[in-house]
């Protein structure tokens, strides 16, 4: 029988991968101070690395390592002793773009197992089949794909393992083939460093008229005429493990750890559903997902080709309907207060809930508020504060206080599909 699918979770840095492990995931994904595509995360120095490995493993779980940006000359010399470093840390395998690097990881590392990136844009059983001879152990295939096509390329090559994403941003161009960032500001995205101008707004100006800019308007928002809806395949989840694939990825390393524990958690426990035969009422796992920020979901190009409901022409902001308040850290049994560690602002009086890693979450009203020092307080003035909650059961380290938000807020646009 095969093996039950990997659901694969970001780890943009350690608080994040020990979440994405806590609530779910089977394995994370994370980066060095070199070779991964995203310096916006904070990354990973090797002690860390070793520290974030090791939590992995010993929870059962598997951690790869990014190193798949497109490499120029200056950074093949950097390939071994990076290596050589990384694979000390206990990593169970890199994911790799440029055949070079490939090619370097295989004389250096033989053993060592290999992931092709989605940057190499595979999107056919023949280029599946060309990485899989040459020793590639898994094959993360373009975003880019139908349903159809996953599986055919799953029947063709049913030795290669198949990664693929089931959540997270996109990409407007194939991902990883896109210059505008490098040509509007100057900001590589190939490696790692992409400013986001698929998600700006957009004018038109004639040329014998500068400054005069004319609107390219579907409303009063103006027009994002680049910028995709997040891909969620939650709801298509049997499909998907039935086509054959190994691994379901998420993405989005630089997102927050609240949103990590969130979205990791609904698709884990829709897998196990799935597996115990009680895949029903998606929308218990829908309406989670949408609780972390978002900009309104899509397919993608799992039934095809999007169409114009697959971009989002309003605003290129994030629907964000949760904020993420606190995080539980103990429990004082002896004054029988709930310690949590203040993430953003709240006050006593408020209904909040709290999302444990496995179970439910509750919603509860919060009663007295204490500092440290066991004054009586209505707030807490400072982020990252330690608070103490009365009147509040236990509830596991790492459970997730969350509080509708209160004026309906957006964030800013931050993030790329890479
Ligand atoms: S997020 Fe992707 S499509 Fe948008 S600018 Fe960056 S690389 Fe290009």
């Amino acid at each position: 029988m095969k093996k039950r699918v990997e659901l694969l979770a970001p780890a943009g840095n350690l608080e994040k991968l020990k979440m994405a492990v806590q609530y779910g995931a089977d394995a994370v994904y994370l980066a060095g101070k070199l070779f991964g595509l995203r310096t916006a995360s904070d990354n990973f120095g090797f002690d860390e690395m070793k520290e974030g490995v090791s939590y992995a493993h010993e929870h059962g779980k598997k951690a790869y390592l990014t190193m798949n940006i497109i490499a120029h000359n200056q950074n093949v010399s950097q390939v071994v002793p990076f290596l050589e470093e990384a694979v000390q840390t206990g990593i169970d395998g890199v994911i790799v773009s440029d055949p070079g690097i490939f090619q370097i990881i295989r004389e250096a590392q033989p053993d060592l197992p290999i992931h092709i990136s989605t940057q190499t844009s595979t999107a056919n059983y023949r280029t599946v089949e060309f990485w899989h001879r040459l020793g590639a152990k898994r094959i993360v295939l373009a975003r880019e794909l139908s349903l159809e096509e996953i599986r055919e390329i799953s029947e063709k090559m049913p030795d290669a393992e198949l990664e693929v994403f089931i959540h997270g941003a996109m990409c407007i161009s194939y991902s990883g083939r896109c210059l505008l960032s490098n040509y509007m500001a100057g900001r590589d995205a190939n490696q790692g460093d992409c400013a986001h101008p698929c998600r700006w707004r957009y004018h038109l100006v004639e040329e014998k008229r500068p400054g005069q800019y004319y609107p390219i308007e579907e409303d009063s928002s103006g027009t994002f005429v680049f910028n995709s809806k997040d891909l969620c395949l939650l709801p298509h989840l049997p499909e998907l493990i039935q086509s054959g694939v190994t691994s379901l990825k998420i993405e989005g390393r630089v997102k927050s750890s609240f949103y990590v524990a969130t979205v990791v958690k609904a698709y884990r426990e829709a897998i196990d559903a799935f597996y115990e035969g009680r895949f029903q009422d998606v929308e218990q796992w829908m309406e989670e997902v949408r609780k972390v920020s978002n900009r309104s979901f899509t397919t993608g190009f799992f039934f095809g080709k999007p169409g114009p409901e697959a971009h989002n022409y309003n605003t290129s902001s994030y629907i964000r309907n949760y904020d993420f308040i606190g995080l539980v850290t103990g429990y004082d049994e002896e004054a029988g207060r709930l310690i949590v560690e203040q993430r953003n602002h709240f006050r006593s009086g408020e209904t909040i809930e709290i999302l444990p890693p496995e179970g439910s979450f509750t919603q509860l009203t919060l009663k007295e508020l204490y500092d440290e020092e066991g004054n009586r307080i209505e707030s807490a003035p400072h982020p990252q504060m330690k608070v103490l909650l009365a009147g509040i059961p236990p509830f596991p380290v790492n459970s997730i206080l969350r509080r509708r938000t209160i004026t309906g807020n957006t964030g800013k646009t931050a993030e790329s599909g890479l």
